[in-house]
Parts: C-alpha cells; sequence; structure tokens
C-alpha cells in the first residue's frame, strides 16, 4: 500500500495536518492506497497558488499557441502511459479493463482538441453607430476550481482541466475520494512538460471538508462540477455569495425508447448497452426502458435472455464487461434500490449481489419490468445497474412518460421512421438525444443537461466559453469633444 501526496504550486504535498484517508480496490475491497486528507487550509494553499500563477509569473505570458502546444505534449504523455493508466483507472474504480482503454484515450483525445482549439478564440469587431471601434477581448476567467465524480475519473478531469487551461485559467482539482489515484498520477507529468507551479493543483479529500471550502473561496472565479443534483443544488447556494460563474453537470433518469418499427435486434442490444455500460454508472444511463406496447413482452423477454450472457468478473480481465461498483456506499445503495424495486414491479432478471463473487461490490444486472413512471425506481438515480422497463401506447403516451421527470439529461429513441424519430427528438426536454444509438459522447459535441440536470455545457467550443470572460473595447475616433457641458 503506496502513500500518494498531492500536488499543489508544482510540489507533492501532503495535507498541512499530515492526515490520510485509504483508497479501495473494490474488486477485492482492499486498501490500495492513502492519499491526503485535505482541509480549508490546503485549499487556500492550493488556491493562492493558482491565484499567483494567474497574475504573475510565466503563464499570464503564454500565447494560446503555447498553451496548445502543452496541451498536446500532456495528451502525448498520457497516450505514452496509456496501458498503466488503464490499469490504473480499471483497479481504482473497478471499472472493465476494456473501457478504461477507451476512456484513456478520450483523455488524450481531449486535451487534443482543446490544444487544438487554444488559438482559435476570437473576440468580434461591433457594429456601433457612432464613430468609434467597439471590439470584444476573450479573456479567461481567473481560478477554476474543478470537483468531479468517481464513474469516469481521469476523463472528467480532462473535460474541466483542457478547456480551462486553453482559455488560459489556472485550475484546483478535486477529485471524488474514492477515485484519485489516475489524477495524480498524471500530476507527475506536469512540470516536466512545462506547465508552470501552480497552474495546475489536484487537492484529494472530501466533499464538505475539501469540496465546500474550494466553492466558498472567494479567490475562485469559476467552479465546475460533476456530481449529484444534490450537492449541485448545495454550491450553487454557496457560490452565490461570491458570485461565483457556475456550470453544474449532474444526473439523469435517461429514457430509451423503442418503437414497433425498430431493428429489434439493435435495440435490445441498444437497451442493455444504454444502463449496464461502466456497472450503471453513468450519469445518462438510459435507466427509464420505454417500449411500445405491440412489442413489450417480447422485448422484455429478449432483454431478459440477453443480459444473462453479460459477463460478471474481474476488472483487469478482459472479457469481462461488468465489474463491481465502485464503493461500499454504493453498492449498499443499489442493493437497497434492486429490494426496493421487488416492491415496485415485477423483477425480471437478476436483483441481488452476484452469487459468483465472494468478495467485491458486485451486483447483478437487474431488470425490472411493468413498471409504472411514478415508481421510485423510475424517478431517482439508482447510478447502478437497475433498469426500470415502462410500457407505452403510441408517441404522445411517449413522449409524455419520457418527459415526466424533474431530469433532462439525455434521451434516446429508436425507429426506422426518420420522420417520427425527428417529431420525438423535437418533443424530448434533454440535453443530448440519440436515434438509434445510446451513450456515444464526443469530445467535439456539447455535453450537458436540460431541467434539474445542471446547467452549461462541456465539450467542444461551448466547453472553452465556459471559462471566458467578453471585455469590450471601445475606441474613440472622435476628435472633438463631447461637448455634453
Ligand atoms: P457527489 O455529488 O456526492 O460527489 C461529486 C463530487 O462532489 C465529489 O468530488 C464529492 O466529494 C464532491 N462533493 C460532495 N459534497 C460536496 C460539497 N458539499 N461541496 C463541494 N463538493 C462536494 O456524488 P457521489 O460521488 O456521491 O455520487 C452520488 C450520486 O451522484 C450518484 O448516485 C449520482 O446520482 C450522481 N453522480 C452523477 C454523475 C454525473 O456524471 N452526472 C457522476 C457521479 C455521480 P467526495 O468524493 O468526497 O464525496
Amino acid at each position: 500500500m503506496t502513500r500518494h501526496r498531492m500536488y499543489i504550486n508544482g510540489q507533492r504535498t501532503e495535507s498541512h495536518r499530515s492526515a490520510w484517508f485509504p483508497v479501495y480496490d473494490p474488486s477485492t475491497e482492499e486498501i490500495i492506497a492513502e492519499v491526503p486528507d485535505s482541509d480549508a487550509s490546503d485549499i487556500d494553499r492550493a488556491v493562492q497558488a493558482a491565484a499567483a500563477a494567474f497574475a504573475s509569473g510565466p503563464w499570464p505570458q503564454t500565447t494560446a499557441q503555447d498553451r496548445g502546444r502543452l496541451l498536446f505534449k500532456l495528451a502525448d504523455r498520457i497516450r505514452a502511459h496509456a496501458p498503466a493508466l488503464a490499469e490504473l483507472e480499471s483497479r481504482n474504480c473497478g471499472k472493465p479493463i476494456v473501457e478504461a482503454e477507451f476512456d484513456i484515450n478520450d483523455t488524450a483525445t481531449c486535451f487534443e482538441y482543446y490544444g487544438g482549439l487554444a488559438n482559435k478564440v476570437m473576440g468580434h469587431v461591433n457594429p456601433v453607430p457612432d464613430n468609434a471601434l467597439s471590439f470584444t477581448l476573450r479573456e479567461p476567467v481567473g481560478v477554476a476550481g474543478q470537483i468531479i465524480p468517481w464513474n469516469y475519473p481521469l476523463l472528467m478531469a480532462a473535460w474541466k482541466l483542457a478547456p480551462a487551461l486553453a482559455a488560459g485559467c489556472t485550475c484546483v482539482l478535486k477529485p471524488a475520494e474514492q477515485t484519485p489515484l489516475s489524477a495524480l498520477e498524471i500530476a507527475g507529468y506536469f512540470e516536466d512538460i512545462g506547465f508552470p507551479p501552480g497552474v495546475i493543483n489536484i487537492v484529494t479529500g472530501f466533499g464538505e471538508t475539501a469540496g465546500a471550502p474550494l466553492v466558498a473561496h472567494p479567490a475562485v472565479s469559476k467552479i465546475a462540477f460533476t456530481g449529484s443534483a444534490a450537492v449541485g443544488k448545495l454550491i450553487v447556494k454557496s457560490a452565490a455569495d461570491t458570485v461565483k460563474r457556475v456550470t453544474l453537470e449532474l444526473g439523469g433518469k435517461s429514457p430509451n425508447i423503442f418503437f414497433a418499427d425498430a431493428d429489434f435486434e439493435a435495440a435490445i442490444d441498444g437497451a442493455l448497452f444504454g444502463v449496464f455500460i461502466n456497472q450503471g454508472e453513468v450519469c445518462s444511463a438510459g435507466s427509464r426502458i420505454l417500449v411500445e406496447k405491440s412489442i413489450y413482452s417480447k422485448f422484455v423477454e429478449a432483454m431478459v435472455e440477453k443480459s444473462k450472457r453479460i459477463r460478471l468478473g474481474a476488472p483487469l480481465d478482459r472479457e469481462t464487461k461488468m465489474g463491481p461498483l465502485v464503493s461500499r456506499a454504493q453498492y449498499d445503495r443499489v442493493r437497497q434500490y434492486q429490494e426496493l424495486g421487488k416492491t415496485e414491479a415485477r423483477l425480471a432478471a437478476g436483483g441481488g449481489r452476484a452469487a459468483s463473487h465472494a468478495r467485491g461490490y458486485y451486483v447483478e444486472p437487474t431488470i425490472f419490468a411493468d413498471v409504472d413512471n411514478n415508481a421510485r425506481i423510475a424517478r431517482e438515480e439508482i447510478f447502478g445497474p437497475v433498469a426500470a422497463v415502462i410500457p407505452f401506447d403510441g408517441e404522445a403516451d411517449a413522449i409524455r412518460i419520457a418527459n415526466d421527470t424533474p431530469y433532462g439529461l439525455a434521451a434516446a429513441v429508436w425507429s426506422r421512421d426518420i420522420f417520427r424519430a425527428f417529431r420525438i427528438v423535437k418533443a424530448l426536454r434533454a440535453g443530448i438525444v440519440w436515434v438509434n444509438h445510446m451513450q456515444p459522447t464526443y469530445v467535439e459535441a456539447p455535453w450537458g443537461g436540460y431541467k434539474q440536470s445542471g446547467f452549461g455545457r462541456e465539450l467542444g467550443p461551448w466547453g472553452i466559453e465556459e471559462y471566458l470572460e467578453t471585455k469590450q473595447v471601445y475606441i474613440n475616433l472622435n476628435e472633438q469633444p463631447i461637448g455634453w457641458y
């Protein structure tokens, strides 16, 4: 078991109290590392370093080209260490190694994308009517506080760091308490690549003792948060005191809608993939599966049959399709929902701990059928491999059920009728709607929620916008006095 120190102002460091907390391998329930348990004083140290690096030293002098090159170098370094990073990620959060490899590739791609975008940020000339030149400068917002969850640890770090650094911000990033290891690992690359001290700080700790002081800190200009709606609401309230810019990527209860004219085999695959990928620990999980009544029974039967082939196993086994849940707390939470579901609907598959594994936070892929959309398993985000299958009768019914949720992160519709599919796309209140697929996510395209799934957009050009201020410059071209008085 190793102690991994965090990274503040270009230095590896302990917390000021020399306090540590354990990090687990969820497949064995064993402690694999310890990391610093930070508090407000450590957060202050990191924020002061980020504020100093933003105000003076080499970082404010960098050109957009310089920042782009640094991001390309970071991407190259991540690619060079991809196998080791994927293994670390897989061990720490329990996701199958093959999925972790995709995540690391996407992480590098994200740094490359924003490396390329850094020098394509432009202002405008504004057509003011007087004899004057008005134009806009785009400037970094300042110190960005970034708080991320445990389901895609390094990828979520990249979604936050890459646009912020491209924009010229400096960053204090707090990983989730369960999964800090991959972010701490890449911190070892920063100095060597040429990021000045203080530009990127990685501070480990718990939400209430490290995350909350980061949100409250007066020298932080913007908070970018991904996590639960409950914590998102606390963050908005706290950020109000210092009028911080806030972007929130919260959870969802996303509908995956299947019409009778969809390709049946593709639909069954899509229903299972939509809800069981990454053990269901996905903010956009298609956890409400809406199926047209005319194919409903056949659909549920086929889903159940195919779900039996999902192979649970050790995260590092390349044949594994589903690993353990991330933590004891998440395991207990999902087990409670499995039991609740048995009282609310018909259990069609799974429903318990995976009997094949004596240790580790393994649960069975679980399918509940004949679920009422008012049931708690249809309304609350479970964040595990639990599907609620709901019958519907025609387009209007599908739209009504799909939109009847406080969330609005994602949705999918399956149909061979392009006109129908597009009618549904327009009617759904969600930040992304897939047609005949569910889950593909690309750095080139926007990501974010409607309703209580949050606000702001990450990825693509939208992502960098969230880290930029707009300054108007007005140049008077009249040589005469104003002449008002
Ligand atoms: P949380 O919202 O509790 O945590 C997300 C991040 O916020 C973590 O880094 C956490 O720290 C931090 N945090 C917690 N409390 C505070 C606070 N008061 N102030 C500032 N930061 C804080 O999510 P969980 O990780 O506990 O997961 C629970 C639920 O969150 C899931 O079941 C799901 O509903 C949702 N979720 C959504 C995700 C998405 O991508 N949209 C991703 C992950 C989770 P710490 O690690 O110490 O708790």
